[in-house]
């Protein structure tokens, strides 16, 4: 027989026995608070009756493509580096479907316990009517507050909280939390990690991005030293058996077989046989200290690193168009109907057409003026123009010069546009028309 090898001895001490359960509970219950406060706080929401995509912080105007688009890829690059090197390791430890399964799954054995401890001297039957009331209870009161936090993705939070609390089914947001809250309900009462197998798309691009080099939970038993006790199977909540395959579909690389084995085998002097590994020739996790830490962490291959160049590209295409980013945005664009009109006095006008975007959440003020125009007087209705938070405007006026300005038939000038409180200074160029010599508007 074998002796006792010594456990995990190359691993960090985060990643020894007895600890992955506790922790993979604690990044559960840290990934719960991050799904309630990113809605809150505009870390990451779409505000579909405003059109607004507020990421980090910052409120971004659905046209503001560049924005839009480097987030998104970014995301998406997130996702597929984390897939191709770590495995399913969002499914086991960071998505809210599984989060919220393994909760249900872990209310409803607590209290089939506290009702049969409870009430012992009832019959069975009535015990499991209570038992059921309870669940169907707690998770109907759980699905109000989990409809209520996935709406604020899409819904201001404090609007929605007030039809909420009216109990609005009548508008579009009150019809949509209550269709929300019956299929949250619908879902963890009844379906649970039967929807991760069946219809989530997110498992089934995992399963395709997993290659050679990805993280795997696998079964390595050259010396058939395990002991058939079946605890790996027992503790897997998926169902499945981890010594059939590493590449089972249902598997969410939870890590919970290979504590279950950890715990079994090291009493009977037996080195556990389930553990992480870096595909199925690959060595384990947390071995090979002499290799570079970015092979440590994955990163093993041209491939990846590739995928690497892609995300650091996106993630600097985003910070570069968010420094850009004018918290109100100022366009001005010429009325070119009329190229150029006659005044009252004899003079001569150009129209154009004024846009503003506040996407700041304070007040603004924009100031305007013609540089570069000899004697042009820019006439605005008012001048700053204020917009409020959140707010657009569009604004038509005139810059006018006077009969005898001696200009060009095209003369080339800017608008400058100051913003307050931010200080923002804006130039726009544009051109002023002048009627041809000879010629009549
Ligand atoms: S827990 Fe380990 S020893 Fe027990 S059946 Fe599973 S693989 Fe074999
Ligand atoms: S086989 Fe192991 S890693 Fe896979 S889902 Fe089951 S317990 Fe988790």
């Amino acid at each position: 027989m074998p002796t006792a090898a010594p456990v995990n001895q190359s691993l960090p001490p985060i990643l020894k026995s007895g600890n992955r359960h506790t922790l993979r509970k604690r990044i559960h219950l840290l990934c719960f608070l991050i799904f309630c406060a990113l809605p809150f706080f505009n870390v990451m929401r779409f505000d579909i009756p405003r059109q607004r995509f507020y990421f980090a912080g910052v409120q971004l105007w659905i046209n503001e493509f560049g924005i839009v688009f480097f987030s998104m890829m970014f995301l998406l690059f997130i996702v597929v580096g984390l897939s191709m090197v770590y495995g399913r390791v969002y499914c086991g430890y960071a998505c809210p479907q599984m989060i919220f399964s393994e909760a249900a799954n872990a209310a409803e054995e607590k209290l089939r316990k506290w009702v049969t401890k409870k009430f012992i001297s009832w019959p069975v039957k009535r015990r499991n009517l209570l038992h059921g009331v309870l669940v169907y209870s707690v998770i109907g009161l759980a699905s109000v507050g989990l409809a209520f936090v996935f709406i604020s993705y899409f819904v201001e939070p404090r609007d929605l909280l007030g039809r909420l609390a009216h109990f609005d089914l009548i508008t579009a947001g009150g019809v949509a939390g209550a269709v929300t809250t019956l299929f949250t309900f619908l879902d963890f009462a009844f379906v649970r990690q039967r929807f991760c197998t069946t219809l989530c798309p997110y498992g089934y691009l995992q399963g395709m991005l997993a290659d050679k080099n990805t993280l795997l939970v696998q079964y390595r038993d050259p010396d058939h030293l395990c002991i058939e006790c079946k605890k790996c199977v027992r503790v897997c909540h998926m169902g499945i058996d981890i010594r059939k395959s590493p590449y089972q579909m249902e598997c969410i690389h939870c890590g919970e077989c290979i504590e279950a084995c950890e715990e079994i085998m090291p009493r009977r002097g037996l080195p556990p046989v389930v553990e992480y590994a870096w595909g199925t020739e690959g060595a384990k996790l947390g071995a090979q200290p002499e290799r570079s830490f970015l092979y440590r962490l994955g990163i093993r291959d041209a491939k990846r690193r590739a995928v690497m160049g892609v995300l650091f590209f996106y993630a600097s295409g985003l910070a570069v168009a968010l420094s850009m980013r004018h918290p109100v945005m100022v366009r001005i664009s010429p009325e070119r109907a009329t190229l150029y009109a006659t005044t009252a006095s004899g003079g001569v006008a150009n129209r154009f057409r004024l846009n503003l975007a506040n996407r700041s959440g304070e007040k603004a003020f924009v100031t305007l003026r013609a540089d570069g125009l000899a004697a042009g007087t820019l006439r605005l209705a008012a001048n700053p123009v204020p917009v409020d938070a959140g707010g657009s405007k569009v604004a038509y006026f005139t810059v006018e010069v006077a009969a005898d300005a001696n200009l060009p038939a095209v003369s080339h000038f800017q608008f400058v546009a100051e913003t307050q409180p931010s200080g923002v200074h804006d130039e726009i160029p544009m051109t002023f028309l002048m009627p041809q010599k000879g010629s009549k508007q």
